[in-house]
Parts: structure tokens; C-alpha cells; sequence
């Protein structure tokens, strides 16, 4: 029961950002139960804390008119488990987020905008309805995003990323 009441307080307040009081009328608990709790929370999940509003300031800088998912809640929860399910890694070359972090970190500080490349990005496989959506959005690293561009289909990209110059070999051949 406390568990659930953790998890429900960490939901609403942390990632929806609902107003201390209304959580507690709806969750029925005290004002200093709920302070408790907030701060313990606040303790133990600081690594996803401090993840999350990274994330958050993803979300509102990608609001826009092809931006289709309908809140913050919806495009976090999207988000992790997109994350989890590519194990932490690009989607297309398939290189580690921690690989890239570190190399972003030490090696690659030439990159005139200093926030990219050392955290996967939301990438649109199909570039040419170019929705952010839960079906069209991938993460991607630096790199694949940059390259992919707005030419690629996602098999296409595939396909380029095996060999480059056979796949630029087949597109010209079937030019003629
Ligand atoms: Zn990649």
C-alpha cells in the first residue's frame, strides 16, 4: 500500500507536476505524510530525477505542430521504455548511450552545440510524415540522426549503415 502510494506521488507530483494539496485529497493522506514521502523519493531516485528533467527539457523544446504526443507523462513514460527496450543503444548502429557520453565528454569537444551528442535523440523513422509519435520515434545517437537526415527511409538507413558505397552502387544503378 505504501509502495503504491510512492509510486502514485512520484507519477503525479514529479512527473505531472499536480499541486501538492489535490494530490492529497486524492490520495487521501496528509499534508506532512506527503511531504514525507516526496522527500524520500527526492532521496532515492535522484539519478532519475535528474533524468527526467533533462527529458522534460526535450519535451518542450520538440512542442511543435508534428509533436503527437499529448503530454509529458505520455512522452516520458515512452521515453524509458524505448530506452530499455533498445538496451541503452542506438537503434541503427546499435553503439552504447554510455559509449557516446563518454566520447562526447573527453574526446569529441569540438561540438559547437554542447548539449548533443552525449545523450541518445528522438529520431523520426518515417521523416516523411515527420510525426513524433510513439510508432515514428526511435532514439537515436548524434551520429545515425545527423546521417539519417531527412533522405533515408529506416531500411534504407539500414542498409546504407552495412556498406555505404554498395548502397550508393545500387541507387545509381537503378537511376539508369
Ligand atoms: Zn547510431
Amino acid at each position: 500500500m505504501q509502495q503504491d502510494i510512492k509510486e502514485q506521488i512520484f507519477d503525479k507530483y514529479f512527473v505531472n507536476c499536480e499541486k501538492a494539496q489535490l494530490i492529497c485529497n486524492d490520495l487521501k493522506i496528509k499534508r506532512s505524510e506527503f511531504s514525507e514521502i516526496a522527500k524520500q523519493i527526492d532521496n532515492e531516485r535522484q539519478d532519475e530525477l535528474k533524468e527526467m528533467r533533462r527529458i522534460r527539457q526535450l519535451y518542450n523544446n520538440k512542442q511543435g505542430e508534428n509533436f503527437e504526443f499529448t503530454n509529458f507523462n505520455e512522452f516520458y513514460k515512452w521515453y524509458i521504455t524505448q530506452f530499455e527496450k533498445q538496451k541503452a543503444c542506438c537503434y541503427y548502429c546499435k553503439t552504447e548511450e554510455s559509449v557516446l557520453t563518454k566520447l562526447f565528454e573527453k574526446k569529441y569537444t569540438s561540438v559547437k552545440r554542447p548539449n548533443r551528442g552525449k545523450h541518445l535523440e528522438v529520431e523520426r523513422r518515417d521523416s516523411d510524415s515527420n510525426k513524433y509519435n510513439k510508432d515514428n520515434c526511435v532514439l537515436a545517437c548524434y551520429f545515425c540522426n545527423n546521417d539519417k537526415s531527412d533522405i533515408f527511409s529506416e531500411d534504407q538507413y539500414f542498409e546504407y549503415l552495412k556498406d555505404r558505397k554498395q548502397f550508393f552502387d545500387k541507387q545509381f544503378q537503378s537511376l539508369k
